[in-house]
């Protein structure tokens, strides 16, 4: 960079990508310090024999705008692809795939028919996700699991058969420790002040669905962001190969020392890497803030990318894929049909699978083999979509303590932490760790953080 950096961001996947972005908005020198040989963190894309193949996440939820208009200042609106029709996801029960009930807020029935028709719950447990309508509102003040207030409210099956599954797909997470605060905050407000979600989500009116579905991508994947990104910045303002170690602090400026035993100075560092990394690099600078970023816990995933010719699979593959409760056992934790689920992301003929594995649920999944991976991912869909014969190749990707948990207690262990900064002038904390897990939100936090970093600059004395 021409001017020496105001600001270290250490970490350059989304979240340290996306605060160096608004910072060269902002015309703010910065330097990113990323420890891996390519920025992106667990977004990355490849293209293999014209399939495109995301190894990490495929999808921007559209409700939350700040990444979809993030790809659109990178100059790549007009790339962004909806979901192809029919939008249907999959619930597996019983060895079959069950349609999630259309008309649903994250399978709580807005509608009775859809409800009443689907084989996914047995009668008793619809008359007991029913019963919702008269169950008392919870009395008790702070947080609560998302499977308490599932299981409080819904009964069991609505636990085991949605909510586990779904949180599992989503968050890698366990449904009896993730909070429902943190991450649906929206269901307690509803509980709170309507005393019924079903009659609340019932009531409201009801609109046409978005004739873009709830999510888009990117037709070569997400990693097409990553690029843009990279591209949209300065070329010496990454230096890729660089571990932080520790930050520590003069007095008047921040310092951190690198694997390599190098120096870099600045007035601010914005930490952006996973909590537990940061609960490492900032121990001697900010103990307290250090010892609550050790306290988030992380689960590791596995995603097992299978290209076949379209005839070796009998399923219509009519929807973008499934999520698999754990009581089935199948020893995966959903499957994606990538090809059907997005366009662009396999030559005519041909369709791309995606298996997921590990999560809070099976934390030993990333001990097997690549081999042991991509049997068990067979042996999972052949019986189900009805695959003949081999893969034409697959894609192993692993990630390592790569999925935020948070759990019960997260939001008040960020305000805390927010809290403890104030003792730290000019030090900053971002990532998936902290304000949200979804790459919207990573987003949204990141360039949030670089304006306060902004405002700190401008009214701090140098
Ligand atoms: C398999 C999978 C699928 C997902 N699917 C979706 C999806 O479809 N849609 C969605 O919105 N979200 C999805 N997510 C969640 C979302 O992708 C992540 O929460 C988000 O990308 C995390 O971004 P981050 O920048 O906070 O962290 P990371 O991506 O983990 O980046 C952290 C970076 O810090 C670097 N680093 C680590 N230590 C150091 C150090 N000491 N010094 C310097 N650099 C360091 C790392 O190398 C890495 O590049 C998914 C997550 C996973 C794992």
């Amino acid at each position: 960079m021409s001017a020496s950096p105001q600001v270290l961001i250490l970490g350059g996947g989304i979240a340290g990508l996306a605060t160096a972005f608004e910072l060269h908005q902002q015309k703010i020198p910065f330097l990113l310090l990323e420890a891996g040989a390519r920025v992106g963190g667990v977004v990355f894309s490849e293209e293999v024999d014209g399939f495109n193949i995301d190894g990490g996440p495929d999808a921007l939820l559209i409700q939350k705008q700040d990444g979809i208009k993030l790809c659109q200042e990178l100059g790549l609106g007009t790339r962004l692809v909806p979901t192809k029709l029919p939008r249907l996801a999959y619930v597996q029960r019983a060895g079959r795939l069950h349609a999630l009930p259309a008309a649903s807020v994250m399978g709580i029935p807005t509608q009775w028919g859809p409800f009443i028709k689907t084989g996914l719950f047995t009668w008793p447990g619809k008359l007991r996700m029913g019963m919702e309508m008269f169950i008392p509102k919870r009395t008790e003040t702070g947080d609560e699991s998302i499977g308490a207030f599932m299981r409080r409210r819904f009964g069991n099956e609505a636990v085991d058969y949605l909510a586990e599954p779904l949180l599992a797909g989503i968050h890698a997470g366990d449904v009896d420790r993730l909070s429902i605060r943190a991450l649906f905050a929206r269901f307690t407000e509803t509980e709170q002040r309507f005393g019924s979600l079903l009659r609340a989500f019932r009531s409201q009116p009801r609109h046409a669905p978005s004739k873009d579905g709830a999510f888009k991508s990117l037709p070569g994947g997400l990693g097409e962001m990553i690029t843009a990104l990279e591209k949209a910045l300065p070329a010496d303002s990454i230096r890729k190969n660089t571990r932080a170690t520790s930050v520590s602090f003069d007095g008047a400026l921040y310092r951190v020392e690198t694997a390599s035993g190098e120096l870099f100075s600045a007035r601010t560092v914005v930490a952006a890497t996973p909590a537990f990394v940061s609960a490492t690099t900032l121990r001697a600078v900010a103990p307290i803030v250090a010892q609550r970023c050790g306290e988030v816990p992380y689960a590791s995933a596995a995603t097992v990318a299978m290209a076949f010719n379209r005839e070796a699979v009998s399923h219509p593959l009519n929807g973008s894929g499934w999520v698999v409760p754990k009581v089935e056992k199948t020893g995966i934790m959903a499957g994606t049909w990538l090809s059907s689920k997005w366009p662009g992301r396999a030559p005519e003929g041909k369709v791309l699978l995606r298996a997921f594995f590990g999560g809070a649920r099976d934390p030993k999944a990333l001990e097997k083999t690549d081999a042991e991976l991509v049997a068990t991912a067979l042996a999972a869909m052949r019986p189900l979509i009805g695959i003949q014969g081999d893969p034409l190749f697959t894609r192993i990707y692993r990630w390592e303590n790569a999925n935020a948990q948070h759990e019960v207690g997260h939001l008040d262990r960020v305000a805390a932490i927010s809290q403890d900064l104030r003792a730290h002038p000019g030090l900053f904390i971002t990532g998936s760790g902290f304000r949200g897990v979804g790459i919207p939100d990573c987003v949204a936090d990141a360039r949030t953080t670089a304006r306060q970093v902004s405002a700190w600059l401008a009214s701090s004395v140098s």
